[in-house]
């Protein structure tokens, strides 16, 4: 079977099936896994002309745990060494739901827990899926008009809606209609190195107002890179203030998210290198299908999961992408069993 999407939906389905020992290929359109689990490699020159590389968490902060069954993943992540607890000390003034929060960040980037779940999981990278064709032999998936890999009995897509919906259309108009009104929230992104000198003692802040929702101290999370002189930022928007401004220029959301950070720490910022990323579908809105953690039809072999319809967040992700391999599993054994 396919599975479309190699985020934390796409690629916990694909080992739940693989140690399942069903037959998975995962397919997606980045060069590697993770999806919103992102880590930006950002290429740049500094003052003397020295080319440097920084590498900046602009997706998901860090996983956070609600319910038993994704502590328990946590647990492994962390036994195993590909998750790590961070405790940000918080600047003053901050959100209170934040105070005894613990965030578990994966190591030594985002994409780990992605690259983790997929590890002996057939794939392939920079293949955009734009079509699902059904034909007597089974599913086959296209791309740019070329066929992408052998037909299928079932495929599997763990896409934002946004992007699952144009695939579902001549297969499933209804699930396809839900897809494309599911409410996504966008964030614009900054990444930022300033100079240490100057920089709060906090590592994480969390204002009560303003456009800034996120603003949290790269180089101080576990496992990353600590240059002498330099210090790693990420800021993330509020949702309103995205949506506001999701089609203003990159240049002016930047100077915007600057200004806001020079007033939070009270004085100018000496900037070495920033740029912004737009997350036109960053999370969930709220639960578009109240009831429904994943979308599975057995008649055709088609199913989908995914943060939008197991709950917002990566935990919401996996738990869909738990349940539909659940189901998925039923109907191969009830297909085998029937041959
Ligand atoms: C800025 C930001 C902040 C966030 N903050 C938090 C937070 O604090 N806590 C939290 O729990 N969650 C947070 N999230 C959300 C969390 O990252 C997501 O809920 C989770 O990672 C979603 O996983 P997914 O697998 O459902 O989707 P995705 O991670 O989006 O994976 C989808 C994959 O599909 C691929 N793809 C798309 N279209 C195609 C196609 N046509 N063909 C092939 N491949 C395709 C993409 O490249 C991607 O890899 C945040 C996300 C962002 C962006």
């Amino acid at each position: 079977m396919a599975i479309i999407g190699a985020g934390m939906a796409g690629a916990s389905c694909a080992q739940a099936l693989a140690q399942a020992g069903l037959a998975v290929q995962v397919f997606d359109k980045a060069r590697g896994p993770g999806g919103r689990l992102a880590t930006r490699r950002m290429a740049w020159v500094d003052g003397a002309g020295q080319p440097i590389e920084t590498r900046l968490d602009h997706g998901t902060p860090g996983l956070s745990v609600q319910g038993g069954a994704f502590d328990a993943f946590i647990r492994q992540g962390q036994r195993f060494g590909w998750l790590a607890q961070w405790h940000p000390v918080l600047a003053e003034g901050s959100e209170p739901a934040l105070q005894d929060a613990v965030l578990h960040v994966p190591v030594p980037d985002n994409p780990e827990v992605c690259r983790q779940l997929l590890s002996g999981v057939s794939t392939t990278w920079s293949c955009a899926i734009d079509q699902l064709r059904w034909t007597p032999a089974g599913w086959q998936l296209e791309a740019a008009g070329e066929a992408q890999g052998a037909p299928v009995d079932a495929v599997l897509l763990a896409l934002p809606p946004a992007q699952a919906a144009p695939l579902l259309g001549p297969h499933r108009n209804d699930w396809s209609r839900h897809a494309a009104l599911a409410p996504m929230q966008p964030c614009w992104t900054l990444m930022g190195v300033a100079a240490e000198q100057g920089a709060p003692d906090w590592t994480l802040a969390r204002p009560a107002a303003g456009p800034l929702a996120w603003l949290m101290r790269n180089d101080a999370r576990p496992g990353r890179q600590r240059v002498p002189g330099q210090a790693h930022w990420v800021a993330h928007a509020r949702a309103g203030w995205s949506r506001q401004h999701l089609e203003q220029s990159p240049e002016w959301v930047q100077q915007q998210l600057q200004a806001a950070i020079a007033e939070l720490f009270g004085h100018a910022v000496a900037w070495q290198h920033a740029t912004v990323h737009r997350w036109r579908y960053a999370t969930p809105q709220r639960l578009s299908a109240p009831g429904a953690s994943f979308w599975w039809d057995g008649a055709q072999g088609l199913g989908v999961c995914g943060d939008f319809l197991g709950g917002a967040g990566a935990e919401g992700a996996w738990l869909s992408a738990q349940s539909l391999a659940e189901a998925v599993q039923r109907w191969a054994r009830g297909t085998a069993e029937a041959a």
